[in-house]
């Protein structure tokens, strides 16, 4: 599952830039399996694994495109869409400039597989 959005299109990577995309141990070992270790690309911070910036930008992004695109994290794969702990529920992440093409349908879609993302990556949450 994945989220079509624009971005190449508009040529966007703003949210590749400064992240701190949760990973789970299924995207950790994802990346892994490409011949990567987890400490190249990743640090742990308060136990949980988010994908390591370089010069303020992914690891991962070079030259303005993902080169991991199609084994990306699952956080990347359904970005703008993003768990709101507060409320308990899927959200659009207002800093994405194409959140008004999410159609409100794929919100409700996601949600199941984000919350079971999350469960994932924070272990026994209440979610
Ligand atoms: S893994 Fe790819 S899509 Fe995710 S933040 Fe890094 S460059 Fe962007």
């Amino acid at each position: 599952m994945e989220i079509k959005v624009r971005c190449n299109e508009i040529n966007c990577h703003s949210c590749c830039e400064e992240t701190e995309m949760q990973l789970s141990e299924r995207d950790l070992k994802r990346l892994e399996k490409l011949g990567y270790n987890r400490s190249d690309f990743s640090v742990r911070e308060d136990g949980i694994y988010i994908l390591k910036n370089v010069n303020g930008k992914c690891f991962f992004l070079k030259n303005g495109k993902c080169s991991v695109y199609k084994y990306r994290p699952l956080g990347c794969k359904l970005y703008p869409v993003v768990w709101d702990l507060e409320r308990k529920r899927a959200t659009l992440h207002d800093f994405c400039p194409l959140t008004n093409e999410i159609d409100k349908k794929v919100l409700k879609r996601v949600e199941r597989i984000l919350k079971k993302h999350i469960v994932e990556v924070f272990g026994n949450i209440n979610i």
